[in-house]
């Protein structure tokens, strides 16, 4: 079950099965509650796109504030369409680090891992037993390399994580009602299993594309039991009162905060 949530400035959508386990903090940030304008507005933490530096920096200072997430405790990546995975245990990244990949997993309570998106999904993983948790960033790219079933994957190699243990929440994200594809990404996704679930025909050599769907495919594919995988079901295309749509914005608009983190001092 989501529900809208307010806190400080900030109105988010959460999953009321992750908010249940008590020892994570979470929130798909809608773009409400920040102080960006225009295309941006509000709260964007996008800082490629076009949006004052200052602004985008005091959007992050107000999530931070409104989640008492310390300073420099929030992990951004630098997203690229991969499927390159950061584990942040030991070492924790350099203050202002922005690692160039498109998941992270820690095991490390206090540590924020954000997923800026504006119609692609933001993926979160958490090890009930184990308290590990992981975020990722999947687009048509990403869903093409698998990177939800990589997540998944490496969180069992590096944490022993059992399949079952693990809850994975598929964010908002562009739905099928709002997003044409052309033959490049057809071809891309066409021969994964179960593809004509997720590839709807459109139009001649157009796809209507479910990306959610196919993360969750990916997952099921994976042995994760199908009460573990929730997904939240709002169109970004659709609903921008509420989110940043970079198709429906024709590219000109901002990113919305995804983030989850392992609760200092446990529950
Ligand atoms: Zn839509």
């Amino acid at each position: 079950m989501f529900g809208f949530v307010q806190r400080g400035a900030v109105k988010f959508l959460e999953a009321e099965e992750i908010s249940a386990l008590g020892f994570v903090t979470h929130a798909f940030c809608t773009r409400q509650g920040g102080v960006s304008e225009g295309p941006f507005a509000d709260l964007n933490v996008g800082d490629r796109v076009g949006d004052r530096e200052e602004d985008v920096r005091r959007n992050l200072t107000l999530v931070g504030e409104a989640f008492s997430i310390q300073e420099g405790r929030l992990m951004l990546m630098r997203q690229v369409h991969g499927d390159s995975i950061r584990v942040i245990d030991g070492a924790m990244p350099l203050p202002g680090e922005v690692p160039e990949c498109d998941g992270m997993i820690t095991d490390r309570p206090g540590v924020a891992l954000g997923v800026r998106t504006a119609d692609c999904v933001p993926l979160f993983f958490v090890d009930r037993i184990r308290r590990v948790i992981g975020a990722a960033h999947a687009g048509w790219r990403g869903a093409a390399l698998g990177m939800a079933a990589r997540m998944a994957d490496a969180m069992k190699e590096r944490f022993s994580s059992r399949y079952e243990d693990i809850l994975a929440v598929i964010g908002p994200a562009i739905g099928p009602c709002c997003y044409e594809v052309d033959a490049p990404v057809f071809a891309a996704l066409s021969s994964r299993r179960e593809a004509e679930r997720f590839l709807i025909p459109g139009g001649k050599d157009r796809w209507m594309l479910d990306l959610a769907e196919v993360s969750r495919l990916q997952l099921l594919e994976c042995g994760l039991p199908e009460e573990n995988i929730l997904t939240a079901g709002f169109c970004t295309a659709c609903r921008q009162d509420l989110f940043f749509s970079h198709r429906a914005g024709r590219g000109r608009t901002g990113r919305q905060l995804n983030f989850l983190m392992l609760n200092a001092g446990g529950n």
